[in-house]
């Protein structure tokens, strides 16, 4: 579990808004729901034999002896407050909601056991339209970032329950014959959840796969002629992406769509926005029927990602546009009106006031550790004839001495 610390933070700050900005144009509404909820949510919606909630739940008694887990995911729990507060009754919703995740896994880079993630959800829409509005949304995200060469979008569909029964006979029975030679975790998984063999990392697990029957050939019309609409709609957007059969995902509601978002940046844990549809997921979870589509990113793995690609606008720091210097015993009161004063001039301006006296050149040290592009000096003599002195900290340019009255006007011009 990570510090993400002042340093850092502009970084996910500038994420942040770039991804809320697109979310808001197209219409998604933000929902805040609790970081704990009850853990039969979780083995319920996500599935008790997926590794999340087999291996990776924090899970703790309280004290009433209630069992509970923080999230690792937000989805059954935006489900669960949809079914409560009545979202879904008679009404399409789109939502998002952001905040920390936690999985007990082995932490490596790009993966940690809390990690962040914005996860955007709609309800209510059967057709292929609403996953692509999805997938074309994700796309303008990595516009948005500079990100867009270096991801790519991998599809595929899982089909109905019914199909997906079908198509894990079949399979089983494929591996069955080559169960002695498959790593560990997939032989346990034969017996629990064989599907996800499919996305083996081990190579010789990989081999066997190759080989296996395809869940393509065991889809129901349905689901084909969906999948069939979606990529439509995408090669119309002008959307690229890779139809990988072998993606089925960790978490057992996903059926029809699924899709990733890849990126070979970032060594092996490449994977940084993921999801598709779970129509199932709300009726299982105790309410009416409700389509749903949704995808989950990985704040830290994009964070990264910009970080090492080195796509970071220069207006992502922590510096400050002024510092303000306040030279002299008891100045500081008559200075600080006047900074106010300059605030409320220019709302936008970031200016860092000097607090804590000191003398002018450790203030002046200071201000320039700030990053800011201007000092303004106020001392007994400035305040004592209505003058501020102005002095560029990033370039060689003379101070100069200008009215208060014509400071504002003054650094609206030159910043
Ligand atoms: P992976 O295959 O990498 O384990 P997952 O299938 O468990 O991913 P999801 O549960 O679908 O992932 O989560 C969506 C996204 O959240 C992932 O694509 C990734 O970007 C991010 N993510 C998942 N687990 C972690 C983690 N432990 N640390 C950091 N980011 C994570
Ligand atoms: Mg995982």
């Amino acid at each position: 579990m990570n510090d993400i610390l002042p340093e850092q933070t502009p970084v996910w700050q500038y994420l942040e808004q770039q991804v809320r900005s697109v979310l808001t144009t197209y219409g998604y509404q933000e929902i805040r729901i609790p970081v704990v909820e009850s853990s039969a949510l979780f083995s319920r919606g996500i599935g008790s034999g997926t590794d999340i909630v087999e291996k990776e739940m924090y899970t703790f008694e309280d004290r009433n002896g209630d069992k509970l887990s923080l999230r690792p995911e937000a989805t059954a729990g935006v489900v669960r407050a949809g079914i409560q507060q009545g979202l879904f009754y008679n009404q399409v919703q789109r939502l998002w909601t952001s905040g920390p995740m936690f999985r007990y896994e082995r932490p490596q880079k790009g993966r940690y056991r809390q990690f962040h993630q914005i996860s955007v959800e709609a309800y209510g829409m059967t057709g292929p339209d609403i996953d692509a509005e999805m997938i074309m949304m994700t796309a303008r995200f990595w516009q948005k970032l500079g990100l867009s060469e270096h991801v790519t979008l991998e599809l595929n569909t899982l089909g109905t329950l019914e199909a997906r029964v079908r198509y894990r006979e079949a399979l089983v029975a494929y591996l069955k014959d080559y169960e002695s030679e498959l790593d560990e975790d997939s032989r346990r998984r034969l017996t629990i959840n064989p599907l996800r063999i499919l996305d083996s990392k081990d190579r010789n697990t990989q081999k066997i796969v190759a080989g296996a029957p395809e869940l393509f050939d065991y889809l129901d019309e349905e689901s084909r002629v969906h999948f069939t609409g979606l990529k439509q709609i995408l090669d119309e957007a002008g959307i690229a992406y890779r139809v990988n059969p072998r993606l089925v995902r960790g978490l057992d509601y996903y059926g029809r769509t699924v899709f990733e978002w890849v990126t070979d940046s970032l060594g092996s844990q490449g994977t940084v926005c993921a999801g598709g549809r779970y129509d199932a997921l709300v009726e299982m979870l105790g309410g009416k029927p409700t389509p749903a589509v949704g995808f989950a990113m990985g704040i830290e793995r994009l964070v990264l990602m910009l970080e090492t690609l080195q796509l970071l606008p220069e207006s992502v720091s922590n510096r400050v546009d002024v510092a303000v210097v306040a030279v002299g015993d008891g100045v500081v009161h008559r200075v600080l009106p006047v900074v106010e004063r300059l605030r409320d001039a220019l709302p936008e301006l970031k200016i860092l006031m000097n607090c804590g006296g000191g003398g002018f050149k450790a203030q002046m040290k200071r201000a320039d550790r700030s990053g800011a592009a201007y000092a303004l000096i106020l001392g007994e003599d400035e305040l004592g004839s209505g003058m501020v002195t102005v002095k560029s900290l990033r370039t060689d340019s003379a101070q100069q001495q200008l009215p208060i009255a014509d400071m504002a006007e003054y650094l609206q011009k030159v910043l």
